[in-house]
């Protein structure tokens, strides 16, 4: 009844801290360890904007034309300063640097659901679960040839991904229960 009544109020302090020690943020947390786009001191702002407690995108201190110009930066886009101070080189370097942040979180999301969907076939007693594709043109070679294959509940799929995928910014595979 509480958590019933705490929906309603939205979010209830005790909700808030217990979620700043839920899986989410290992998530978060890991692909930010694993990305080799942002620098290393910055690690707990990238978090910061992660978790939605800042905006480096909406710090209202963007780029003038002429400092894109002289970073070699797309002048089309809207990047701020304090984006850019979080990124390296490389990551400065990406077609669209916001994207790198974008990723991270795409990244963080589907690997938490592939953790919590393949304990959901397991606590169903299932025993394989199968692997569907996006089929579309931004699919990796390997995420093509993943489409339609069959795992077992046992082996992660996240592992794989981290292996095999070059699909730009994040893999899109999703699984589906084998209900035999
Ligand atoms: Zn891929």
């Amino acid at each position: 009844m509480l958590a019933f009544i705490q929906r309603f109020l939205g979010k209830a302090p005790s909700q808030e801290a217990s979620e700043k020690h839920k899986e989410p943020d290992q998530y978060l947390l890991r692909e930010v360890e694993k990305s080799n786009l942002i620098r290393k001191d910055q690690m707990d702002v990238v978090i910061q904007h992660l978790n939605n407690k800042i905006n480096l995108n909406k710090t209202g201190n963007k780029l003038s034309a002429d400092e894109k110009k002289e970073l070699g930066i797309n002048p089309r886009l809207q990047l701020t300063h304090e984006l850019l101070a979080v990124l390296n080189e490389n990551g400065r370097a990406q077609a669209d640097p916001k994207t790198v942040l974008s990723s991270i979180a795409m990244k963080a999301s589907f690997a938490r659901s592939h953790d919590e969907n393949i304990q959901n076939y397991r606590s169903m007693g299932l025993k394989q679960y199968e692997i569907l594709g996006c089929k579309d043109d931004r699919e990796c070679a390997w995420c093509k040839s993943m489409d339609g294959k069959k795992l077992s509940v046992n082996q992660s799929i996240k592992g794989l991904i981290e292996e095999n995928c070059t699909c730009d910014s994040h893999c899109r595979l999703a699984t589906v229960a084998v209900l035999n």
